[in-house]
């Protein structure tokens, strides 16, 4: 039935690019300019007053391309050659990362931001993810904890020992557990109260992201998940794609509350609000990405008086930091979503 449902995803997907190719082919045919619609989405605006239309689920209007700008002829250009590569992929059910996207055309693509917003582009035009494209990233995020699945056949079993750091899957739509697994078998030996699915399984009673890999790894080495049944999450600074997707996935399935510890400056502010709201670039997917539910653990300034921390550890803000935070003080989302963050 899987099998089906992404045959049927990917032939849909394969007939949209057809009937987008053959109206350019049209269009030039008759001696006219090709006429690329592409809806604009974004998640927040500074419009503090409450009367912005951001959304998650509408577009907040278009861009027009065409062949009376030279820019849009190479953005038009280099849509087709991208879609040509996502057809491929699609037709022979293989997947390829951005960089290898990249790399078929680096003369033309210049640089990996114009593919990037080549398949964002394409993604909007097309109504779908990234990933019913085909095209994965390189995984940056790292998992470890109370927890087990399956991916792509491979089995990732923390539980066993749940301060052992694994890579977080890139391909999440695979993620599975066996159907053959029993309760029984699964909590042998745990007291606690568990909490199955069909596709992951776990014992933890929360999730607990951080922003740095050097907070992950010191958790690592001090077993914290011995101690606290948990699983812990990193994206190593802004979440990539799978991150923020897996830990989607995570809070769906499982229902635990999720902590976000991040750095006491707006670059860490910054990653929080990415986890909960998502990224502006990503925005039209927003509401696969973000997990609306994720609390604020800290760092916040108080706390190096609450808990002593020496002179030393702390530095002054920049002038761009104080830029930054003055921006991001004015996202409507904060407004809307949570005032209390601000
Ligand atoms: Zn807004």
């Amino acid at each position: 039935m899987e099998e089906n449902r992404w045959s049927s995803q990917s032939s849909d997907l394969l007939r949209k690019i057809r009937e987008f190719t053959r109206s350019i082919v049209e269009d030039l045919s008759k001696g006219q300019s090709p006429f690329v619609s592409i809806q604009r989405f974004r998640n927040y605006c500074t419009n503090s007053n409450g009367e912005c239309n951001c959304s998650y689920d509408k577009s907040n209007g278009q861009e027009i391309l065409t062949f009376q700008k030279e820019t849009h002829v190479h953005r038009i250009d280099v849509l087709l050659r991208v879609l040509l590569i996502v057809q491929q992929l699609l037709q022979e059910n293989r997947h390829g990362s951005k960089r290898d996207i990249y790399y078929m055309h680096p003369l033309v693509f210049s640089e990996q931001s114009v593919v990037d917003r080549a398949i964002n582009d394409i993604c909007i035009l097309m109504q779908c993810s990234r990933h019913n494209l085909n095209v994965v990233p390189v995984g940056n995020g790292l998992v470890m904890g109370w927890l087990r699945f399956l991916e792509a056949g491979k089995k990732f079993d923390c539980m066993n020992s749940p301060n052992t750091v694994h890579p977080i899957p890139v391909l999440v739509e695979d993620v599975k557990v066996p159907c053959h697994q029993s309760r029984r078998q699964i909590c042998s030996g745990i007291s606690f109260p568990s909490l199955f699915d069909a596709d992951i399984v776990s014992v933890a009673q929360y999730i607990l992201v951080v922003e740095k890999e050097s907070v992950f790894q010191r958790l690592a080495n001090d077993q914290f998940c011995k101690t606290n049944r948990c699983i812990v999450i990193t994206g190593r600074g802004y979440p990539d794609v799978p991150t923020r997707r897996f830990l989607q996935l995570l809070t769906e399935k499982l229902r635990l509350p999720v902590y976000c510890l991040v750095d006491c400056d707006p670059y860490g502010f910054d990653i929080l609000a990415t986890y909960r709201f998502g990224s502006m670039q990503m925005a039209y997917d927003a509401k696969f990405l973000r997990v609306p539910n994720i609390h604020w653990l800290g760092t916040f300034p108080s706390d190096s008086e609450k808990y002593n921390l020496p002179q030393r550890c702390l530095l002054p803000l920049t002038a761009e930091d104080k830029r930054k935070t003055e921006a991001m003080l004015l996202r409507c989302y904060l407004h809307r979503e949570v005032p209390s963050w601000r």
